[in-house]
């Protein structure tokens, strides 16, 4: 429910959550729904997850907070597990508090090295999300998200997604970096192409113009790899992570190859990487392996699509995008909201990406029966917001 006192930046559903288990949430009234959205893609591993939860506790007990003036144990621990996991050559770590700010640490090191280097402009994608804050918002493809707040710095170009010959013809000299999300989450859940990446990896090693992956929405499990960019077999040079990565903690992390580092007194986070966020954040990582998730998001990834879109209304789903546990259902008129809502009415939640794309992002401790749960939900919300008195409406 919209607060009078807080600020309204979301137009909220009319839900008040109290309390949160694995798959489960439930409202004031102790209504219970399965939870299909997430946190927006943050709950990889549903809500509290007993071995999260311990590490954290302990973590808060044992130290819970210290400056980076001073090294500890548990980011130490997560750099090297993420240095290992993640598909970026000889990474060092950057630590931050969320994806907006892993992306303005990602732009800020390809505008050091590019200004150096006489290359400082960066090609992104139209219909890219990278986040809210200035640099961040610069570099996203949506002219809706960027109108009030023009101008913005100059620092980007935009070329379609997938479009190989548009990308090369927008990496002239004075290109230091592309950015891209392998899979593009708020621009409605566009995967794109493996062939493409690999291009994109070719164009940017043989221009000297980093590739950069915002991985905050797809990466850390959520796509059935640790990235996403895992599927292609592509490499980046620098690669931004948020979202699943804390476990419901405030985490963000910026890896850059070796060679490509901030100096001392670049960049900096008084929260960053602290000890508790650190511990919670590799109890995802053990997590995720112990329990084989990377290859149960595959699994759900498999029967999801198919599920939801047998339980909608024949023609309801223009389109079913996504990989792993992040969904996107493609519907012919712009009422994802109308959808969402109705699937609130069905006991699940889910979240709209962009006014006609209905977005799942299951955690991946989701069972069979969650999935046929939400997918019976999804038809029936679809049902409802396609018919007459909707469209009329909207
Ligand atoms: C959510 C998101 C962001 C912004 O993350 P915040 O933590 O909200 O700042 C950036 N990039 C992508 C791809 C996202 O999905």
């Amino acid at each position: 429910m919209n607060e009078p006192h807080v600020m309204p930046t979301y137009a909220r559903y009319p839900v008040t959550l109290v309390r949160g288990a694995g798959t489960r949430v439930w409202d004031e009234g102790g209504r219970e729904f399965l939870d299909f959205a997430g946190s927006l893609g943050v709950n990889a591993l549903g809500h509290s997850h007993p071995a999260w939860l311990a590490a954290v506790r302990d973590q808060l007990g044992m130290l819970d907070m210290v400056s980076n003036l001073y090294a500890t144990s548990p980011q130490a621990k997560l750099a090297r597990r993420l240095a290992a996991l993640m598909p970026v050559p000889d990474a060092r770590v950057f630590f931050c508090n969320s994806g907006a700010e892993a992306n303005e640490a990602a732009i800020k090191l390809a505008r050091k090295r590019g200004i150096a280097l006489g290359r400082p402009a960066i090609v992104a994608l139209e219909g890219s999300f990278h986040g809210r804050t200035i640099a961040a918002l610069a570099a996203t493809g949506q002219p809706g998200k960027r109108a009030a707040f023009e101008p913005l710095v100059d620092w980007f170009r935009f070329v379609p997604p997938g479009d190989l010959d548009a990308l090369a013809a927008a990496m002239t000299d004075d290109v230091g970096a592309v950015l891209l999300e392998p899979v593009m989450g708020e621009g409605g859940v566009r995967p794109l192409e493996d062939t493409y990446l690999r291009d994109v990896r070719r164009l940017c090693s043989e221009r000297d113009a980093l590739l950069v992956a915002d991985e905050v929405q797809s990466g850390v499990g959520r796509c059935g790899d640790w990235a996403a960019l895992h599927h292609s077999g592509v490499m980046a040079d620098v690669l931004t992570l948020a979202k699943a990565l804390g476990g419901g903690l405030p985490a963000g992390a910026m890896l850059a190859r070796e060679s490509i580092s901030f100096a001392p007194g670049d960049h900096a986070s008084t929260f960053g990487g602290g000890p508790v966020v650190s511990a919670g954040a590799l109890a995802v990582l053990d997590t995720i392996e112990r329990e084989h998730l990377l290859a149960r998001a595959r699994a759900i990834g498999e029967m999801l699509p198919v599920a939801a879109v047998a339980a909608a209304p024949a023609d309801a789903v223009v389109e079913a995008r996504g990989r792993g546990c992040l969904w996107g259902f493609q519907l012919p008129r712009p009422v994802a909201d109308e959808a969402v809502v109705a699937m609130i009415d069905e006991g699940v939640l889910a979240s709209a990406a962009g006014p006609d794309v209905v977005r799942m992002s299951p955690p991946l401790i989701a069972s069979d029966d969650d999935v046929e749960i939400a997918a019976g939900a999804f038809g029936a919300a679809v049902a409802a917001a396609l018919a007459p008195a909707h469209g009329v409406s909207s």
